[in-house]
């Protein structure tokens, strides 16, 4: 689970309101979810979200998980950004673990070596069920 960041003071209320809703939610948000988590905030338009959630991805404090177009708030105090990003995504109960790997990053940096590719980011999405819903099964 997200834990949260030493809060950086620059934040706008907005992106403030938004990283809080992910702070605090078991499991990852779509935009519209946060929309609504936040409507008696005063956020009335997703652009409104959109743009918050576009800094917050941009510095790192969150993530976007493409494979369910949804937000999760950035689990690791040193911003990892630019190294690789996995998360492991339980399809049972929708909760998604951040880590990071040195030995499959070490071997992707070998990659992109060998074949001069440069590579921006690397975010990994592994599907499947979490050691709590298997003893549950
Ligand atoms: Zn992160
Ligand atoms: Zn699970």
């Amino acid at each position: 689970m997200a834990h949260d960041h030493a809060k950086p003071v620059d934040l706008t209320r907005n992106q403030e309101l938004v990283l809080g809703a992910l702070n605090h939610a078991p499991a990852p948000l779509s935009a519209y979810d946060i929309l609504d988590r936040l409507r008696g905030d005063g956020l009335r338009a997703p652009l409104q979200v959109y743009r918050a959630l576009d800094k917050l991805v941009e510095r790192g404090l969150a993530h976007r998980l493409e494979s369910l177009n949804a937000f999760v708030a950035c689990a690791d105090e040193h911003c990892h950004r630019k190294g690789l990003i996995a998360f492991a995504i339980c399809e049972g109960c929708g909760k998604v673990d951040e880590f990071a790997d040195a030995v499959i990053e070490e071997r992707l940096g070998g990659w992109a070596k060998q074949t001069g590719f440069k590579v921006e980011r690397t975010t990994m999405e592994i599907r499947g069920k979490c050691a709590e819903c298997l003893k549950a099964a």
